[in-house]
This record gives C-alpha cells, structure tokens and sequence, in this order.
C-alpha cells in the first residue's frame, strides 16, 4: 500500500512538472508534448533530456517542428523496440508451446511401439481365439489413441504455422517502419544504403549500367527563414512526391539527408538517367506553392542535381561522390540545373580548389 501511495505520488509529481514545462513554454498540452515532457521529467531516457536541454539552450525554445523530430527520434524509436521485443516474444512462446506438444507425441509414439512389440510377443505365446482377439482390440485402440494424437499435433501445428505467418507480416510491417521516412514516405538513409549497395552488385553482375542522381533543395534555409519549418517540411514533401512521380519499375528514391534526395536508377546508363533528373527539375519548379491554410503565395522553390554512373573499380561510395561533386558543380554554377560527370562544368571532389 505505501509502496503504491509513493508511486501514485511520484508519477503525480513527474504529470506536474510536464505541464507546468508545457505551460512556461505556451505549447500545446496534445498527448505528444505530454508525454515528451513527461518523460523528460522522469529522466528515464537521457538522450532526451539531452537534445531537449541543448535546443533550450541554443533558441530558448522549442518550436512545434522541434517537439516533432524528438519525438519522432527518441520516443517512437522506442516504442519501435517495444513492438518488435513483443512479436519476439510471441514467437518464442509459440515454439515453446509446439515443443511441448511434439514432445508428447514423441512420447505417444514410443509407447505405441512398446504395446506393438508387447503384442506381437504375445501373439507369438496365444493360446486360442479368445487371446488373439483381446490383443487384436488392444492394438486397435492404441492405433485409435495414436491417431487421435496425431490429429490434435497437425491441427496445432496449423494453427501454429498461421500465427508464425501473422507474426511475419507484423515483423515485415516493422522492418518497412524502420526503412522509410516518416515526412515523404520515401525511403530513409538506411534504406538507401542499403539499396544502393544491391544496386551495385545487381549492375556488376549483370554487367549492366547504373546511374545515381544526387538530388538537394536550392535555398532551402532562407525558404525556412522566411516561412517556416513546418511549411518547408510540406515542401519537402511535394520534391518526394515530385520524385516518386518521375520514376519507374525498379528504380528507387530515398531521401538522403535533410534536404537532399537520392534517386538509384538501375539498367540506366548516364544521357537517360540525366533525362530523369531534368523532368524531376523541371516538376518541382513548376509548383506554384501557396500555404493552404492562409491561401499565401509562397513562389517556387528549385532543386540542383548531380549525376553519376557505374565505372570499373567502382563502389558504392566512389559512385555516390561523383554524383555529389556534379551536384556541386551545379550549385556552383548557379543551381537549378543538372550537371553530369561527363560536362565540362565537373571537377572531382579532391580536385575541387579551397580558397
Ligand atoms: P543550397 O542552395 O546551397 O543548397 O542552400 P540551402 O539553404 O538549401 O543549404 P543549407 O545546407 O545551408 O541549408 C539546408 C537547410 O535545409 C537547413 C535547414 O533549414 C533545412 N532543412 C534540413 N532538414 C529539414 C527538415 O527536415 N525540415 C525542414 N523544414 N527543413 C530542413
Ligand atoms: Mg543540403
Ligand atoms: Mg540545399
């Protein structure tokens, strides 16, 4: 009872310093900031505390978009684990409760060898018709009980084999959560990885041509300074969507880092991947974006690119600088604009003069 009356208190105590944070700071008391703030308080996840406490320290506050990426980094990551720690969980009951099973039967099974053995022994010593037909009904009831065993074992094992599956698809579901960027719905830097590692043994394999286009957002920081990180973030949503609408069948689209995307074209050699990355250019500055909520013109925003493709003695890392150098380049020579390794305005990154 006091240890219930000390917990009932000191969770008590944690609810009052969350809202009285979400009170001093005028934010929104949604279950989200609460449970930020809750957490906070507690002091369970350090992490936390420590980017909260550095981002209070850097801007005095913490804005709607802030609240957003800690959540989405340090509390939903966790709920992640708790997800996949349960199905784990479920998977290794459920083979538990199969091994009991299949060790019963396995016990079953000996016993109808021993009376099978018991009865032909016998058999071998009866005397009249009497004796064989009571050893003969012994045998049909072990064979009856066998069978029923056997029975209740493939039925629990079918529907073991489906809750094995549903587990499957929970765990699938998870991995897919943790590939994709929770803003464009792309695929997330882990992803892209990944993917472009495939990519690369796929087109060396095939011995077939890849290219890579590198893709970043011109002047995104001063069209967050002047209309905010929540309408950039919708920004970076429409080049996601721009992206997805330019692609086709095996190629894929991730985004990379902040403001920067990354489109892996497989069985594409150079001239048609910087075809790709010209419609891309040319979709997302054709958005006239307005803010819906205000109906404010917010003008155009405009990407650069950089493309590269697969040499021999290429890896994934060497493939992704050089589409990075062009996309330097074409920053460098005024942005909005594509550049290749093969134009005249690419120089590789080592090459490239400091100062
Ligand atoms: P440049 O044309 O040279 O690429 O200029 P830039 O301003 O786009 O480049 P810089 O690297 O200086 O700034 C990138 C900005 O992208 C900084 C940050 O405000 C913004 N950004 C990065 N990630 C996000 C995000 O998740 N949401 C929003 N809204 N903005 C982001
Ligand atoms: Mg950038
Ligand atoms: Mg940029």
């Amino acid at each position: 009872m006091i240890e219930l009356l000390q917990e009932h208190e000191r969770t008590l105590a944690f609810a009052e310093v969350a809202l009285g944070q979400i009170r001093s700071l005028s934010q929104t008391a949604v279950p989200r900031n609460y449970e930020i703030w809750y957490v906070y308080a507690t002091g369970y996840n350090p992490e936390l505390n420590k980017i909260i406490n550095e981002t209070l320290r850097r801007n005095g506050k913490l804005t709607e978009s802030d609240l957003e990426q800690i959540y989405d980094n340090y509390l939903s990551q966790v709920r992640m684990t708790d997800r996949i720690d349960k199905v784990g969980g479920r998977v290794i009951s459920e083979i538990d409760d199969v091994m009991v099973l299949i060790t019963d039967a396995l016990g079953m099974t000996t016993n109808f060898g021993n009376r099978l053995e018991g009865a032909t022994q016998r058999l071998t010593s009866a005397k009249d018709r009497e004796q064989v037909k009571a050893i003969v009904e012994n045998l049909v009831s072990a064979t009856r009980d066998m069978h029923e065993t056997n029975k209740a074992l493939e039925s629990r094992l079918t529907s073991s084999r489906e809750e094995i599956s549903q587990l499957q698809q929970s765990l699938e579901a998870i991995r897919t959560e943790t590939l994709t960027d929770p803003l464009t719905s792309l695929g997330n830097r882990k992803y892209f990885d990944q993917a472009i590692e495939e990519a690369v043994a796929q087109a060396n394999e095939r011995e077939e041509p890849l290219s890579l286009l590198m893709i970043d957002i011109d002047h995104f920081k001063s069209f967050n300074d002047n209309f905010g990180h929540l309408t950039g973030d919708q920004v970076l949503r429409l080049v996601g969507l721009s992206l997805r609408q330019s692609i086709k069948g095996q190629d894929v689209t991730a985004r990379y880092g902040g403001e920067e995307f990354a489109v892996i074209l497989p069985n594409t050699p150079l001239r048609p991947a910087m075809a790709v990355a010209d419609n891309i250019r040319r979709a997302v500055m054709s958005k006239q974006l307005k803010k819906k909520s205000t109906g404010e013109i917010l003008g155009r925003v405009t990407i650069s690119a950089g493309v590269s493709m697969l040499r021999p003695g290429d890896d994934a890392h060497t493939l992704i600088d050089r589409a990075d150098a062009c996309l330097y380049a074409a920053k460098r020579n005024g942005r909005n604009r594509v550049i290749c390794e093969a134009d005249p305005e690419y120089t590789p990154n080592n090459q490239i003069q400091v100062a």
